[in-house]
């Protein structure tokens, strides 16, 4: 039986993808700095450890044959404009440490989770945005210190499997979403906040939406990430991959797309100064089709029923 380890198991992706990875009988280690907040654990061991700390990543490492490396201090744009160094200081620590200390213990594949805030800043100024292909990357100019801490680790990465002929996958999420993951408290994202905002608003109420509603995203069900984070771990693929949807959308249209879900049909928006991030994102899949012969299969509308209704019960239940 494989043994993998997965950090950042009490987060959202991570612990479901422990779930996944037990499902298909490998035997897990979840990492986090707390429990799953929202659902059991289902990793053979769940250790509260602290990344940062290098005895922590050697302790995490021991005895497995495969890394997902999903531990981050993240958050949406609300948290990730207002942290760069707190983001930079203790992201960079984290996989500094989680990767040295995975080849001590002769890891064999590492797949580390970036992000498409890696993506230069100058393009992505215009709502309807250029798809973003790999290649984009360079020269580097990413909007925050998260999207500069993820290519610092990609570089990492890289350098890991050239001079040490370690294994590393590189995968690039867009805008996951979808039930079991943070909805409030201040790191929750666009798709998260804006089902728990109509699930408390009384009929004929306004929701608040930040900026003009205008700036695009695509977003990607956290089903077909781990699909995806798995099926590129099995592949023989080295360089970054997009994993996310090629569906933009306006945040607008986000939480039009909500309200049509919660039958709430008299909410209207109310649009405030706030974090925007930049003004269009979208995923370019044709290195993932062309890769992994697949791609995420689930559209937003129908991604966001089964989000929804997880968010108002907790909302309801609040
Ligand atoms: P999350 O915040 O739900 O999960 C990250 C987990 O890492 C948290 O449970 C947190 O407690 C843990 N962590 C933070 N600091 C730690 C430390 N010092 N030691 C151990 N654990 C620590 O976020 P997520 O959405 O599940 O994201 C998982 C990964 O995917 C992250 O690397 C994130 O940057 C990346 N990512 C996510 C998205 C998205 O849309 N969710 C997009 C791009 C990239």
């Amino acid at each position: 039986m494989e043994r993998v380890l997965v950090t950042g198991a009490g987060g959202f992706i991570g612990h479901h993808l422990v779930t996944y990875l037990k499902e298909r009988g490998y035997w897990v280690r979840g990492v986090d700095l707390k429990h799953p907040e929202y659902t059991d654990v289902d990793a053979d061991e769940f250790e509260i450890l602290d990344l940062r700390r290098w005895d922590d990543c050697l302790r995490a490492t021991r005895n497995v044959d495969h890394v997902y490396a999903l531990a981050a201090d993240m958050g949406g744009m609300g948290f990730i404009s207002a942290n760069h160094a707190l983001i930079l200081h203790n992201n960079a620590l984290i996989n500094l440490h989680t990767l040295e200390a995975a080849r001590i213990h002769g890891v064999s594949r590492y797949l580390y989770s970036s992000s498409a805030c890696i993506y230069p800043e100058h393009l992505q100024t215009e709502a309807d945005v250029k798809p973003l292909k790999e290649e984009d990357a360079y020269p580097a100019n990413p909007q925050d210190a998260y999207g500069w801490e993820k290519l610092v680790t990609e570089k990492l990465c890289e350098y890991y499997a050239s001079d040490y002929g370690m294994e590393t996958r590189t995968v690039r999420f867009h805008n996951i979403f979808g039930p079991y993951g943070t909805y409030d408290g201040g790191r929750e994202k666009a798709p998260a906040a804006m089902c728990r905002k109509v699930a408390a608003a009384e009929p004929g109420g306004t929701i608040d939406i930040w900026g003009d509603g205008e700036q695009t995203r695509s977003f990607c069900h956290v089903d077909d990430c781990v699909e995806g984070i798995y099926r590129l771990m099995q592949s023989d693929y080295r360089d970054p991959l997009n994993l996310g949807r090629e569906e933009m959308v306006t945040i607008n249209e986000l939480a039009q797309m909500v309200v049509d879900v919660s039958g709430k049909s008299d909410i209207s928006f109310n649009h405030i100064d706030g974090p925007m991030g930049v003004r269009g994102r979208n995923s370019d899949n044709s290195r993932l089709r062309e890769v992994l012969g697949w791609e995420p299969q689930i559209s937003l509308e129908e991604g966001l029923v089964p989000t929804y209704r997880w968010i108002e019960k907790q909302v309801r239940n609040s």
